[in-house]
């Protein structure tokens, strides 16, 4: 297989503001997966959170070029393992090679991703679109831009969030989300948690610091809310730490190095009956159509990544009003100019 790089700067629809960044412009990598004249694509954008940035995750897969010069793509989950020696240090490389190496499986095999998992597409939940950070007046218009969504995801960890919720529920009969993004102390939790299950709030994403297990085992046994964890969960060995502190797990591609793992977090997080989300990076038609192979297996998703873009660079699995639409060709469906 041949290796090719590609990066891209993504200017967003409107500058996205979480509890503790903005952001303008994402800068993308997207990894091409080449077998005789076959490109599968996979993708991971940087992140100042997570360490991760072009130059960290090009250095890391060259260093694995040659080995993937002498591979055939027969079974991309023992590709993974195998160079999880080189790549562990490096989850975002690993997860835009990984969902590469799947989308070039796919289509030399003529399938669609999930139909050789042995997954179908009959029963799949809903995306929400994320509202990020900002002046109520314009949040309440970032949602509007985005009517009749089925759920919105709202961003808070400002000095006004339950003001933010108040509003935008005088707008809207969807269903709410809300991601505190580490912003808010446990005793914050369970007195927001009151007031947003009143507006039709149907859990809280990370309130508290990713290390904050002793207060988040608190929040879990008296919250009138679920909790779900994002930042404490990144790969599979924090599923298990989530028990007892989470009522779920927002699995994240690029935080755990791609499908592989991800699959791996949601057999796991099942056996222990937590609930399974999967969320995106503000990634474009790449990424998310990778993300959509998952969806037969999640409760809940959160795949707006490519909407919240002015431009995308490839075709694939749509998202309209929440719901996907899967192109009928093979791998994830992914086309790249
Ligand atoms: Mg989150």
């Amino acid at each position: 297989m041949k290796l090719k790089l590609h990066t891209f700067d993504l200017p967003l629809r409107h500058v996205f503001t979480i509890a503790r960044e903005s952001i303008a412009v994402q800068r993308t990598l997207i990894v091409e997966l080449e077998e005789e004249g076959v490109s599968g694509y996979g993708e991971a954008t940087t992140n100042a959170y997570y360490g991760a940035t072009i130059r960290t995750m090009t250095d890391a897969l060259v260093s694995v070029e040659d080995e993937l010069l002498r591979r055939d793509i027969d079974d991309p989950a023992q590709l993974w393992d195998d160079l999880y020696p080189a790549l562990h240090e490096h989850p975002f490389a690993q997860c835009a090679l990984d969902q590469a190496a799947h989308d070039l499986w796919g289509k030399r095999l003529g399938q669609p991703v999930y139909q050789l998992w042995g997954l179908s597409l009959h029963q799949l939940p809903v995306s929400n679109y994320t509202i990020g950070i900002d002046t109520i007046e314009t949040m309440v218009r970032k949602m509007q831009e985005f009517p009749d969504w089925p759920i919105y995801k709202i961003k808070l960890g400002t000095d006004h969030d339950l003001e933010i919720v108040r509003q935008l529920r005088q707008h809207t009969n969807a269903v709410f989300r809300v991601d505190a993004n580490c912003g808010w102390t446990a005793e914050q939790t369970l007195e927001n948690a009151q007031a947003l299950k009143e507006w039709n709030v149907e859990f809280i994403e990370q309130p508290l610091p990713a290390e904050c297990w002793e207060d988040m085992r608190r929040v879990h046994d008296r919250c009138v809310l679920p909790v779900i964890a994002d930042e404490s969960c990144i790969i599979p060995a924090d599923v298990d730490r989530c028990v007892n502190h989470f009522h779920g797990i927002n699995i994240k591609l690029s935080k755990c190095g791609g499908l592989t793992p991800a699959r791996r977090m949601i057999q796991r997080a099942r056996e222990l009956q937590m609930r399974v989300m999967v969320g995106c990076m503000t990634e474009s038609t790449v990424g998310i159509s990778a993300i959509a192979q998952l969806l037969p297996l999640l409760d809940y998703v959160d795949m707006d990544g490519a909407l919240l873009l002015a431009q995308d660079i490839a075709t694939g699995v749509r998202v309209e009003q929440g719901r996907c639409i899967y192109p009928s060709t093979p791998g994830h469906g992914v086309q790249f100019p």
